[in-house]
């Protein structure tokens, strides 16, 4: 399942260089996480790291974008094999 950033953003910039993926752009008036790329960090971290750096929890699962861990692997490879 991809993530996705809810209305609670501050825009304080703080996940997006954290992303492994590239994943999240600023916008206006919120971030926005492109569900393309966003593995929810399977691949690389063990928990989603734009989680764990938002100081107001703005980020959540998108219910819209549902994806089982070895789809998020796949995803992640079909990445890394993009570069
Ligand atoms: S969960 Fe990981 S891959 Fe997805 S947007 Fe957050 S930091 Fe990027
Ligand atoms: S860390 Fe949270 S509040 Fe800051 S830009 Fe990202 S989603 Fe918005």
């Amino acid at each position: 399942m991809a993530l996705m950033i809810s209305d609670e953003c501050i825009a304080c910039d703080a996940c997006r260089e954290e992303c492994p993926n590239d994943a999240i752009e600023a916008d206006d008036p919120f971030y926005v996480i492109d569900p393309d790329l966003c593995t929810e960090c399977v691949g690389c971290y063990d928990e989603p790291n734009c989680i764990v750096v938002c100081p107001v929890d703005a980020i959540v699962l998108d219910p819209d974008n549902v994806e089982n861990a070895e789809e998020l692997r796949y995803k992640f490879e079909q990445l890394q094999g993009q570069e």
